[in-house]
């Protein structure tokens, strides 16, 4: 693993537990001594990514230092981050996609948009049907 986000005496630190195979990964996470959110994910760190980052601090003893900062990642990595982040993505457009095709079946929308997506989502959430309400046999044309 890398180690990033601290100074370098602190990755020297973490890097030589991880070595001698004395570091404890955190089972959940803790908080954040600025934020005070519980947002830091990695052992040993008291700052959270985000508020290191901001402030240019170092995660670990908080010391405005030179940073480690993430290395370029393997393709491998990127291919994970990718993934996840195009779920997230997919899960959200999904959610719109519906929200338009509830306007267009309410009248309150035309034209068609869908077509252009290149909807690829036959793989969706399935349980997400729930909230479409369809008012099939709506028999409101009677005498
Ligand atoms: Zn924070
Ligand atoms: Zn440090």
């Amino acid at each position: 693993m890398n180690v990033t986000g601290c100074c370098a005496r602190c990755k020297e630190i973490i890097d030589w537990k991880i070595k001698y195979k004395k570091y404890k990964p955190l089972g959940q996470p803790r908080k954040c001594v600025r934020c005070l959110q519980k947002t830091v994910t990695k052992a040993y760190y008291v700052v959270c990514e985000s508020c290191a980052k901001k402030e240019r601090i170092c995660a670990k003893c908080t010391e405005k230092k030179d940073i480690v900062q993430e290395p370029e990642l393997t393709p491998t990595e990127q291919a994970a981050r990718q993934s996840q982040v195009q779920q997230e993505l997919r899960f959200m457009s999904e959610r719109q996609r519906r929200t338009f095709h509830r306007d267009v079946e309410s009248g309150q929308r035309t034209d068609e948009g869908e077509q252009a997506e290149g909807g690829s989502d036959s793989e969706r959430e399935e349980e997400e049907d729930e909230d479409k309400e369809e008012t099939e046999g709506d028999d409101s044309h009677e005498t």
